[in-house]
């Protein structure tokens, strides 16, 4: 389209002038040959000699575009020569008219003559009907030519686009799109393809980003375990899954013994670095399905799911074993009590959790490093 419109107009153009062109010519010709048909029938009308002048006309009624020469005699005022055709008044008629003189410029006379276009006119649709057909021609070939091109350059890039443009509304973004070329077409595939990556790779900065902050929410920053948030959590996860089905898990709550002393003696970073190593301890001696998690200060609650008395006993045992045992970094030896629970029907956090606090309180009235069931 961006080139039949302009070697369209150009070629009107072209033809319009043309036309004009061959107008000018014609009117040109008439006004000439009536001027020289005035001044060859000087002598004619001054010596009234009819027969000279009609001779004098015979190229000119040989002439198809004169279709009437009319002569007339002012001297004797009367017509000198007439000559008409009346077939040859065909197409537009152009009427010319001028004076006769003599040498010594006395007016004698005058004529007219009436030419008709029918010539020109048939030149002319003759000329439009070559033009016309070249012209529709040119578009052809031209046509025949762009299609392939059009369809290669447009429809498939266009087909293309569309189709990301679609991926993009449907979410669908692990599609790629290659595109090499420099036009427009190819640039616009370019920037969306651009897009895509960079919506990919916010995306996977989001998730990462995400799971941080959840891992951060969850997550006690001092020892690594579960926070109080998270055993909250659970805790009620599994009191709704034990109210429901044939199951049953249990809670371990544990305190370091005189912990405080710790402060105390070795000052707050060293007391920290007990607690890093007990969660350690805690870690290393329970099963992934266990949640270790820190309760508060140098309080620790592990959620044992799918317990019995006996193994939750012997878990909590395990552990007070393995804190006995260890050697802490300049506190030497460090010793914690139990309070051990299972779930048991309508309990709720808190009563488990009094029941458990209520056995480890037990454990520390009794001297300490010791596991106490409730
Ligand atoms: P008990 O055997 O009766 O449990 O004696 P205890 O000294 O452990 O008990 P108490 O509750 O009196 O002291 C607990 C101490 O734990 C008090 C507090 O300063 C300390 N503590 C709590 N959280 C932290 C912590 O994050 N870092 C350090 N270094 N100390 C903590
Ligand atoms: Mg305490
Ligand atoms: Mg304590």
């Amino acid at each position: 389209m961006g080139l039949i419109i302009p070697i369209g107009t150009a070629s009107w153009y072209t033809m319009t002038v043309y036309k004009e062109r061959l107008y000018d010519e014609f009117q040109n010709y008439c006004f000439e040959t009536t001027k020289n048909i005035a001044t060859i029938m000087s002598d004619p009308i001054y010596y009234y000699s009819p027969n000279n002048g009609s001779m004098a006309l015979e190229v000119t009624k040989a002439d198809t575009r004169v279709v009437k020469v009319e002569v007339y005699d002012t001297l004797n005022d009367m017509e000198f020569i007439e000559f008409y055709i009346p077939q040859r008044e065909l197409g537009a008629l152009f009427e010319y008219k001028e004076r006769v003189f003599t040498k010594d410029n006395e007016e004698i006379g005058w004529v007219k003559i009436v030419f008709n276009d029918f010539k020109l006119s048939q030149d002319i649709e003759d000329k439009e009907a070559i033009f016309q057909t070249v012209f529709g021609l040119t578009f052809l070939v031209m046509m025949l030519i762009m299609s392939p091109l059009l369809y290669l350059k447009l429809i498939l890039p266009l087909q293309k686009l569309l189709r990301q443009s679609k991926d993009f509304r449907k979410n669908r973004l692990e599609n790629k799109f290659q595109w090499d070329g420099k036009d427009e077409l190819n640039i616009l595939g370019q920037s969306l393809e651009l897009a895509r990556v960079s919506i990919v790779e916010l995306i996977g900065t989001l998730e990462e980003k995400n799971e941080e902050l959840e891992t951060l929410h969850i997550t006690d920053s001092l020892t690594g375990l579960y926070n109080r948030h998270k055993l909250d959590w659970e805790l009620l996860s599994e009191i709704n899954r034990a109210d429901r089905f044939e199951y049953s898990f249990g809670v371990i709550l544990l305190d370091i013994d005189y912990f405080k002393s710790v402060n105390d003696t070795y000052g707050h970073l060293v007391g920290d670095d007990v607690l890093i190593d007990l969660a350690k301890i805690l870690k290393e001696n329970t099963r992934q399905t266990d949640i270790v998690g820190r309760w508060g200060g140098e309080e620790f609650l592990i959620i044992v799911p799918k317990a019995d008395e006996e193994g939750i006993k012997k878990l909590a045992e395990t552990l007070r074993a393995a804190i006995e045992n260890h050697i802490f970094n300049l506190v030497k030896t460090k010793t914690a009590s139990f309070g051990v629970t299972l779930f048991i029907d309508n309990d709720c956090i808190d009563t488990m959790i009094a029941r458990a606090d209520k056995a480890l309180y037990v454990a520390k009235e009794q001297g300490r490093n010791q596991v106490v069931y409730n």
